[in-house]
């Protein structure tokens, strides 16, 4: 038991639905205003599994160790993140104090600078003023803005191996989708012999693209989860370090990854940064790259890469490579659409499936929640548990969640970029779809956005 009546009625609310990320959050962090420090690291630690690598929730624990004086396990709690560039920098704050708290001064000032060069408003007094050495790189360079990570780790992939509870059953609607995964993907897996009788391999890629939001990463987990195989998410910062790094050595430990967990699904987002034709990416490089994941994917022999799925997500297909698109590889993208409304109802059951509910009627927040992706609803149900929390703790018991709640959150989130999306997509539609590569995309540019 906690002494503080409101903490506890918010420990039991959080007991009471444990999945119930923002929930666990708000919980960690008033844990942490109070200085209930042990309590509040047990709940960050638990918020951490149910999103890893989040960046608040590894600054909350990383706060919970360095006040607890465990500087050591605030480090390596900042190590995932500080790998990437661009990390936040109130994280290299922390890994500052840390860093003092180790005796490794130098360290720190540079991880300060470094930090509050990006975004003054995480300057700390207090600390600035312990940090009386110069900041000079502890690693020996001029200070860079994103320090990268030391030579040693450049055969080491940066992404990990995850182990996805989602299934198929967790992604509502697009049935179309889920039919084509699994016939793409699953069983070949599932039943070599049928597909090894038509002279098909397992193996090559499938493409997924659509508006931000509409699930094609959540997609992407289910069909791992579905298949009982591991997943690793190379997202676009993975992405870009190959470019900063030696990006040959980098994708290739990415694939070995993958192949050392097989079954594996290897998920590549965001990938039109890869296999992109962006301006601003050096050209050279840029082809170096797809060569080189075109290499990977191929496999160098038959059985290579026998039980690794590759999936790739981009919002912007028509950035992608052309010889990616080539037979064998991603050969059939596949259109990740916008819910209709039955499929946003069924999106929000989902969502709301592990909060304490009153009768509710999800076909009518469907309806008034046009134009809005996977995302965008999830920020709606966001909202609504944010609010019934505070009620809760006012009230001392849990509230359930109800219909009007998320009606009234409805009205104050905005649906993120689904019309622009599909003003672009008309675009390609109209005007650059000689190969036919975009005739999915014909009827849903068509109808009214
Ligand atoms: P994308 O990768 O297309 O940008 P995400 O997969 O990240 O989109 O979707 C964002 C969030 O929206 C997911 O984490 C999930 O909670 C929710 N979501 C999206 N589509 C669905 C769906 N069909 N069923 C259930 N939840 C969904």
């Amino acid at each position: 038991m906690l002494d503080d009546a409101g903490l506890q009625a918010l420990r039991d609310a959080a007991r009471l639905s444990p999945d119930n990320l923002p929930l666990r959050q708000h919980l960690a962090g008033q844990l942490l205003a109070k200085g209930y420090l042990g309590e509040a690291e047990a709940e960050y630690r638990a918020a951490l599994v149910l999103a890893p690598k989040d960046a608040d929730i590894t600054a909350g624990l990383a706060e919970a160790f360095v006040r607890q004086s465990a500087h050591g396990a605030a480090l390596a709690a900042l190590e995932p993140l500080l790998a990437s560039p661009g990390y936040p920098p109130k994280l290299g704050v922390l890994a500052a104090r840390a860093l003092l708290g180790e005796g490794d001064t130098a360290g720190a000032a540079y991880r300060y600078h470094e930090a509050v060069s990006r975004d003054p408003s995480v300057g700390d007094a207090d600390l600035a003023a312990r940090l009386s050495a110069p900041p000079v790189s502890p690693y020996g360079a001029p200070p860079a803005p994103y320090p990268t990570p030391a030579p040693a780790s450049a055969d080491q992939a940066s992404a990990e191996v995850e182990r996805s509870k989602l299934t198929f059953a967790e992604v509502a609607g697009m049935e179309a989708v889920k039919e084509s995964l699994r016939v793409k993907l699953l069983l070949p897996l599932q039943q070599p012999e049928l597909f090894a009788a038509y002279g098909k391999r397992a193996g090559g890629g499938v493409l997924l693209y659509g508006p931000p939001g509409a699930g094609k990463t959540h997609l992407a987990r289910a069909a791992a989860g579905e298949l009982g195989a591991s997943f690793v998410n190379v997202g676009l910062a993975d992405i870009l370090d190959m470019y900063i790094g030696s990006s040959e050595r980098n994708l290739r430990a990415t694939f070995d990854l993958a192949r050392r967990n097989r079954p594996c699904v290897l998920f590549f987002d965001e990938v039109d940064a890869l296999a992109g034709r962006r301006s601003d990416m050096r050209q050279a490089h840029t082809r170096q790259l797809v060569n080189q994941f075109l290499a990977e994917l191929d496999g160098v022999d038959q059985n290579a890469n026998e039980g690794v799925l590759v999936l790739a997500a981009t919002n912007a297909p028509w950035y992608v490579d052309v010889a990616f698109r080539r037979p064998g590889r991603f050969d059939q993208p596949v259109f990740v659409p916008p819910p209709d409304p039955a499929a946003r109802a069924a999106i929000l059951r989902i969502l709301c499936r592990d909060k304490p509910l009153a009768e509710m009627d999800f076909d009518a927040v469907a309806r008034v929640t046009d134009h809005f992706v996977g995302a965008d609803l999830k920020g709606v149900v966001d909202r609504a548990v944010e609010v019934k929390l505070h009620q809760s703790i006012s009230a001392g018991r849990p509230i359930p969640l109800s219909t009007p709640d998320l009606l009234a959150a409805a009205q104050s989130v905005r649906p993120t970029a689904v019309r622009e999306w599909m003003a672009t997509a008309r675009n390609y539609v109209m005007h650059a779809n000689d190969s036919g590569a975009w005739d999915e995309l014909m009827p849903w540019v068509k109808g009214k956005w």
